[in-house]
């Protein structure tokens, strides 16, 4: 099955400390093809996230516009290598 994202390479060692800190409220879940993360900021709002050894997409504005160009994880993808214990 085609994801309609592109998986972005990630440092995920080096996050910074707002995102570290926001990404404890979001919850992740398991979707049909990958998981999801639900914003508590903007209830309603979902995004779709993976993670893969270190490469991950969220499609939060975040993490499209601005993250994805650095090579860095939005707070969805922290949250979701948490949510996988951490061994991304
Ligand atoms: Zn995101």
């Amino acid at each position: 099955m085609n994801s309609p994202f592109e998986y972005v390479d990630l440092d995920l060692q080096h996050v910074d400390e707002g995102t570290m800190e926001r990404a404890g409220s979001v919850q992740v879940d398991r979707a049909n093809n990958g998981f999801t993360a639900i914003s508590q900021a903007v209830p309603g709002v979902c995004y779709q996230v993976d993670l893969l050894h270190s490469s991950g997409y969220c499609n939060c504005p975040d993490f499209v516009y601005r993250k994805a160009k650095q090579g860095r994880p939005c707070k969805h993808i922290v949250a979701l290598n948490r949510f996988l214990g951490g061994r991304a």
